[in-house]
């Protein structure tokens, strides 16, 4: 049975971030195995690298190493593809499976390549998210390959390049994948919480995280020797560490089947309900006061825009915000949009 096709959730798919050597890929195939909870073998042939003069990947000869490893330890293997060039060197050394990482998924020529190289085969493609957070270049890449004609195709969420995420090395934006889940609800959406953490403390509650919102399955680097890995050594974890964390993995049912349960469940929804109408309905009547003022503003010859007071106004609701159990990220979204749906009322206002 194909995995990616059947019910198991979570699929696991681990190995190093890159091949180094023959006896680090078998030795950590062997391990990984040994956990019996791994169910894909990963490992990066070609290395796509910030800068050049890092370690960009052993190439095709590393290729062998992976599918012999499979072969001992009888798990499926999956390696990234670049360029058409991958894919032929892939497909030669017997491969059936490649995924397609963040820096190709932003170029629709390379995908479109590499789509092109797959025609006619029944290889399945595992798409990362683009580098940036824009959700139609993943969808988009998704589609060049369902149109020349590969049946399997699924998803791998690795977060998205930010300038102001300290705590993550790529910022999760769980939204992003919910939303490409929604356009293909039939695709496996597989988490992987190496490359957005960065870092291998963080990969337990990000791991729990994307369980919780039914993701399929987790991709996770693996190393025998985490610490001296050649690429990615903060997050990457040994076999022994990643079969800790999957034994931690609390699995929560989609749906309930215990009735009183359920029906709590409904009673607290119902009460979600009527607070978001609440809320709406507060909304609208702040802008109403807004549109008053606008009208002063109007007469009186006032700007809409007051910074000095808005930014009082601020200060003041984030410290009232975080006394409340709010995130200071979340309150400032919050009255940014406020903010700008106010100021859209008062616009309405002037231009009358
Ligand atoms: C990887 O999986 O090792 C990799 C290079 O990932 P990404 O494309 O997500 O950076
Ligand atoms: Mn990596």
């Amino acid at each position: 049975m194909n995995i990616l096709q059947s019910n198991k959730r979570p699929i696991i798919i681990s190995g190093p971030c890159s091949a180094e050597t023959e006896e680090q890929v078998i030795q950590t195939a062997r391990d990984l195995k040994a956990t019996g909870k791994v169910d894909i073998l990963r490992a990066g042939i070609w290395k796509p690298r910030t800068r050049p003069n890092s370690f960009e990947g052993v190439g095709e000869i590393g290729l062998d190493w992976l599918i012999n490893a499979g072969k001992e330890t009888n798990l499926p293997v999956i390696t990234e593809v670049a360029n058409a060039k991958h894919v032929e060197a892939t497909l030669k050394a017997g491969f059936n499976r490649l995924w397609i990482g963040a820096r190709t998924t932003v170029n629709p020529f390379a995908v479109q390549e590499i789509a092109d190289a797959l025609k006619g085969t029944n290889v399945e493609v595992l798409v990362k998210n683009p580098i940036n957070p824009d959700l139609n270049l993943w969808i988009g890449a998704i589609e060049r390959f369902k149109n020349v004609g590969i049946s399997e195709v699924h998803a791998i969420h690795r977060g998205f390049s930010s300038f102001n995420n300290r705590k993550y090395r790529n910022d999760p934006m769980w939204e992003i994948p919910l939303g490409l889940k929604r356009e293909f609800p039939e695709i496996k959406l597989i988490c992987d919480p190496s490359h957005i953490t960065g870092k291998r403390d963080l990969l337990q509650e990000v791991s729990q995280k994307a369980m919780d919102l039914i993701y399929d399955g987790l991709m996770i680097e693996s190393h025998i020797d985490p610490d001296n890995a050649w690429s990615d050594a903060a997050q990457q974890i040994t076999p022994a560490t990643l079969s800790n964390l999957i034994n931690e993995l609390v699995l929560r049912n989609e749906s309930s089947l215990d009735k009183q349960v359920a029906k709590d469940l409904s009673d607290l929804r119902l009460s979600i309900n009527s607070i978001d109408n609440e809320i709406l309905s507060l909304i609208s009547q702040r802008m109403n006061v807004a549109e008053e003022i606008g009208i002063y503003k109007k007469e009186n010859n006032v700007t809409i825009l007051q910074p000095k007071r808005w930014g009082t106004i601020q200060k003041k609701l984030i410290e009232n915000a975080e006394n409340q159990g709010l995130s200071i990220k979340f309150v400032k979204k919050y009255l940014e949009a406020i903010h700008q749906e106010s100021i859209r009322h008062q616009t309405a206002i002037m231009n009358k």
